[in-house]
């Protein structure tokens, strides 16, 4: 799931979302009673089962018992005795139905969705992160020497790492360009105590993927001309050699866009690129 479906998870079950209940146990000075219906206090199991905000959507054919079973009434554990019985995917769908529910009680927000509205945008929500999944495998272009502008919406982030030999320093160069080819930002570094060219690309590309995140960039291609790193980099399998942790790294962040790819690209394209 997305980091932010993640953490808003996180916090559900640990029943640390900031409810008025919660508010007023840490001595924030706010009513208790729910603010949407103002039927009970708003904890976790009110605002998320009980309320009509929620309790509705609950009863709807796509759910199983378990979510509208009053078993669970404890605040924490809700979602952790659902991933015992419930399927993975019923699991994600109910997390995401969860954090939709949350931002509809939002006060900024004046228009509240409907159940079904709140349904068709949970089914949306889903459907764009599988697509984002499906699409996070690489491509392997061999044959592309020329640097070529990414599709619509994503930025294309092409690394390069080269070793400078006698002093065991090595150069990264980044460069992001839009769909138009147009130089979105550019970094460049220098580290020391490099010995192997992959060390040094390894190094680019994971300054490429922090860069990005840092940038906001929520679309991205990884490019780059070596290509057993570019393989590395969508490989499910653990990277045993001298590059393995700053892999492990680099794919840990590919979590924080919303779709990622990486390609391969002939030396002569990528210099061109990044300069
Ligand atoms: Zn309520």
């Amino acid at each position: 799931m997305p980091p932010k479906i993640n953490i808003f998870g996180w916090r559900l079950n640990n029943g640390i979302l900031p409810v008025f209940s919660n508010l007023r146990r840490r001595g924030i000075g706010v009513q208790d009673r729910c603010p949407i219906c103002r039927q009970e206090e708003e904890t976790i199991m009110h605002a998320f089962k009980r309320c009509r905000l929620a309790s509705e959507i609950w009863k709807m054919d796509c759910w199983g018992d378990e979510w509208t079973n009053a078993e669970h009434e404890c605040e924490k554990r809700w979602l952790s005795n659902l991933s015992k019985k419930g399927d993975r995917n019923s699991l994600e769908v109910g997390l995401v139905t969860c954090w939709v529910i949350w931002h509809n009680k939002d006060i900024k927000n004046k228009v509240r969705r409907t159940d079904e509205e709140t349904m068709a945008y949970v089914r949306q929500f889903m459907e764009e992160y599988e697509k984002a999944q499906s699409r996070s495998d690489v491509q392997i272009i061999q044959k592309s020497t020329r640097w070529t502008a990414p599709e619509e919406g994503y930025a294309k982030v092409n690394f390069d790492g080269a070793l400078e030999v006698d002093d065991c320093v090595c150069g990264i160069g980044v460069v992001v360009k839009d769909e138009l080819g147009k130089v979105l930002r550019a970094c460049s570094n220098r580290v020391t105590h490099v010995r192997d060219p992959i060390v040094a690309e390894a190094r680019a590309l994971y300054t490429a993927m922090e860069f990005s995140k840092q940038l906001g960039i929520q679309s991205i291609i990884v490019e780059g001309d070596a290509l057993e790193l570019v393989n590395q980099l969508i490989s499910e399998e653990e990277n045993l050699l001298i590059i393995g942790e700053l892999i492990q790294k680099a794919k840990t962040l590919k979590q924080c866009f919303i779709q990622f790819a990486a390609t391969h690209i002939k030396r002569e394209g990528n210099k061109a690129a990044t300069g």
